[in-house]
């Protein structure tokens, strides 16, 4: 079904009784060309695209819950591609550029909204590495702006300039950053698929490869095996558990990230702003709601809700930059698992095993690539080629020396 204003028009005349399920409900057949594992944003990204750019639509996503019950529906919806790396600011700015068309191509109201991105900075030595990634930036297409204490402050007058343990300096925006609402990409995906022709399985998990010879030939699940040409993994916070079964070790930790809302206040927060000398970032939904977020909860863990300490630590870093966040009551808080990379940069390969493809790594930030994610990989396993702006994203990066440390932290998953 179309969506449409005429349709929307006609359907309020007839009560709402015409609309029909956004996708089907498929059982799971004996064979695919390709099967998904994971029905997050990439799953259902990386399988629209390859029905519609590559013309696959034999594909089944193998979801073990429900469809978007993973991080798609848990992040803090926010869209920006001010990376300083040359392996990853081209790919950021591609996701992007498929965000500013993404409705219209896929015909469903995803909430795509630019109303800006301010990184705050603290001290000159941080403003010097702002216009170094702004420059970076802007070598790669994308749009920056340095903003000096007076422009925050005209655009941000609720932060605390005057009296605060970090000082206000400036920042660096980003216009064409800003919020998606998360789970209508993993619908618009979805209903972009499954028109094409892809079976979405729900509830039905991954426990094992069929592997043969080096090749893989399939997956069991708990409704059955499924055999395929190509089994493509991505399971996010899952990443380490799922590939561990065709035996493989990953570069990647899984720890817990937690985001919050407060009750519902008038407009306040003009796009996203985050803290340059804590970990605190923050917009306002269309409900009024301020969205947030801050650190990992800093231990390894596969359970999707977190612990009280960070609650505190995040609000902390609120109170910091904006004191009047203290009197906005919290509503809500939540849980996902990261699948945080010894780099803090994402994978899109082939693994050693034919026919086994790897999709992870992507941290706190794989919401705004997911269509990129999704293009890129399905640019992969229907070529089997990497696509040129995920050329870098590869599994043996480690062993050759050419991480792609964004923040130049180490091996250290919990400081990405
Ligand atoms: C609190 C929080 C805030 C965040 N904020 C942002 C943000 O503001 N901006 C941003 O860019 N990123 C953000 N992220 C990160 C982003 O959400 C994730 O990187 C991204 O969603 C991961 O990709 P995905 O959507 O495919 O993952 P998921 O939605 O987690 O999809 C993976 C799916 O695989 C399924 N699965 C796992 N194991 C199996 C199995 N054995 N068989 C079948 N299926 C399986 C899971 O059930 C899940 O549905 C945030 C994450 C969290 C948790």
């Amino acid at each position: 079904m179309r969506y449409s204003l005429l349709k929307i028009l006609a359907e309020g005349l007839k009560g709402n009784t015409g609309w029909t399920p956004v996708w089907r409900n498929p059982e799971p057949r004996e064979a695919y060309d390709v099967v998904i594992v994971g029905a997050g944003g990439h799953g259902l990204a990386t399988a629209y695209y390859l029905a519609k750019e590559f013309g696959i639509t034999n594909v089944a996503v193998l979801e073990k819950g429900w469809l978007g019950s993973g991080n798609i529906g848990r992040n803090t919806t926010i869209i920006r591609s001010n990376y300083l790396l040359p392996g990853n600011e081209p790919f950021y700015e591609f996701s992007m550029k498929l965000w500013e068309g993404l409705e219209q191509d896929f015909n469903y109201n995803a909430m795509v909204s630019q109303r800006g991105i301010i990184n705050l900075y603290h001290n000159d030595g941080q403003q010097a590495a702002y216009l170094r990634r702004a420059n970076a930036m802007r070598m790669a297409g994308a749009d920056a702006v340095m903003l000096s204490q007076d422009e925050v402050r005209r655009l941000c007058p609720f932060l605390d300039f005057d009296n605060a343990r970090f000082p206000i300096k400036g920042g660096l925006m980003q216009p064409r950053g800003g919020t998606v609402r998360h789970d209508a990409v993993a619908w618009g995906y979805a209903r972009g698929a499954d028109e094409r022709g892809v079976d979405i399985i729900q509830n039905c998990e991954v426990t094992g490869f069929q592997i043969e010879d080096g090749v893989c030939r399939g997956v069991e699940t708990s409704r059955g095996k499924i055999s395929a040409k190509k089994v493509a993994v991505c399971v996010a916070g899952s990443s380490s558990r799922v590939m561990s079964l065709a035996g493989m070790r990953l570069p990647i930790e899984s720890h817990v990230l937690q985001a919050f809302v407060s009750e519902g206040l008038k407009p306040t927060i003009p796009g996203v702003v985050t803290f340059g000398a804590g970990h605190f970032y923050v917009s306002q939904s269309d409900k009024g709601g301020l969205v947030f977020g801050g650190d990992l909860d800093g231990y390894n863990s596969y359970a999707q809700r977190g612990g009280l300490p960070v609650v505190e630590d995040v609000c902390e870093g609120g109170m910091a930059v904006m004191p009047m966040i203290g009197r906005a009551r919290l509503l809500r808080g939540w849980g996902g698992i990261m699948d945080m990379s010894m780099d803090g940069s994402p994978f899109i390969d082939r693994t050693s095993i034919d026919g086994l493809y790897f999709n992870g790594g992507w941290c706190y930030g794989g919401f705004k690539a997911t269509p990129a994610s999704g293009f890129t990989y399905a640019h992969l396993i229907a070529r089997d080629e990497p696509h040129p702006v995920a050329a870098a994203y590869r599994l043996d990066r480690f062993q050759r020396g050419a991480m792609i440390d964004e923040k130049g932290m180490g091996a250290q998953p919990n400081l990405h």
